[in-house]
């Protein structure tokens, strides 16, 4: 009988693999099976070389995620390099740190694009092809600002309760076609997305002191939860933000 987990023969894309989250759930999905294309704007090479490790193949798709423009290539790229495409991974990201007295436009657009316009359009891109083929997973990143207001950061918050919603709607629309969208909300995980709040000597310790686990996370924390929404265990389980978060949302 095959595990449950196993992601054997199965395709993953994964955007923003070159660093921190994304590049934790690259490798957690090579572990577990999958061969992975690796797309973002710096090239994962360090990635590549530990999905290659893994024994699994990987390829680079070098795309800047900030427009919408490259999304139907980076689709039909991981389709041609590794003859199919099973599990999306929504992961590149991007914040933007201001008083909401004085954000600017650049600063709101450039968020909202990134984190939840490209978002919407590379699940489409890729949903074609995965309804066509009757199955699919689609893993969002939300944030723990999916489901709180956070503070001086106002296009992150709008973009991270945006790609709930719209997990949510989507996998209304495509859970009978065969898909599971789901999203992870990770809680506060070190990298390079935080190294402000590390930095900030008061920040930090008010985190620190509300997280019951007692720790930031690891990048690695968030591994498993990717594999289990990639993989056949999850498969009843549609619209679901799963927070990773050492029990934040608990406190
Ligand atoms: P990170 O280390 O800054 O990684 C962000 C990734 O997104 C990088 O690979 C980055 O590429 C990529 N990216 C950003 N803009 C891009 C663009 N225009 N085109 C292509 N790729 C782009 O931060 P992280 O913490 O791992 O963040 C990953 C995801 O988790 C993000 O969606 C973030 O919002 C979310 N998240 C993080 C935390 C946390 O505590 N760290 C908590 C909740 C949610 P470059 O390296 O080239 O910039």
């Amino acid at each position: 009988m095959t595990h449950p987990f196993d992601l054997s023969g199965k395709v993953a894309l994964v955007t923003g693999a070159n660093t921190g989250i994304g590049q934790a759930i690259a490798l957690a999905l090579a572990e577990a099976g999958a061969d992975v294309a690796l797309a973002g704007r710096s090239r994962a090479e360090e990635t590549l070389t530990g999905v290659r490790r893994l024994g699994r193949k990987g390829c680079i798709i070098e795309a800047d995620l900030s427009t919408t423009e490259p999304v139907s290539g980076v689709v039909a790229q991981a389709l041609a390099e590794l003859g199919g495409l099973d599990i999306l991974v929504n992961n590149a990201g991007i914040i933007r740190r201001n008083d909401a007295i004085d954000f600017t436009e650049a600063d709101w657009d450039a968020v909202i694009d990134t984190n939840l316009k490209t978002l919407f359009f590379l699940s489409q891109t890729a949903a074609r092809h995965m309804i066509a083929q009757g199955s699919g997973k689609i893993i969002n990143i939300a944030s723990m600002l999916s489901f709180q207001g956070g503070v001086r950061v106002p296009s992150y918050t709008a973009s991270k309760s945006g790609v709930a919603g719209l997990t949510k709607a989507l996998a209304n629309e495509w859970a009978a076609k065969g898909l599971n969208v789901n999203a992870i909300a990770p809680g506060y995980i070190a990298t390079n997305n935080t190294a402000a709040l590390q930095e900030d000597e008061v920040r930090n310790r008010q985190i620190m002191e509300r997280i019951p686990a007692g720790r930031w996370g690891a990048a690695s924390d968030i591994g498993g939860a990717a594999v289990f929404l990639a993989s056949s265990a999850s498969d009843y389980v549609n619209g679901h933000v799963l927070a990773v978060d050492g029990g934040w949302l608990a406190r």
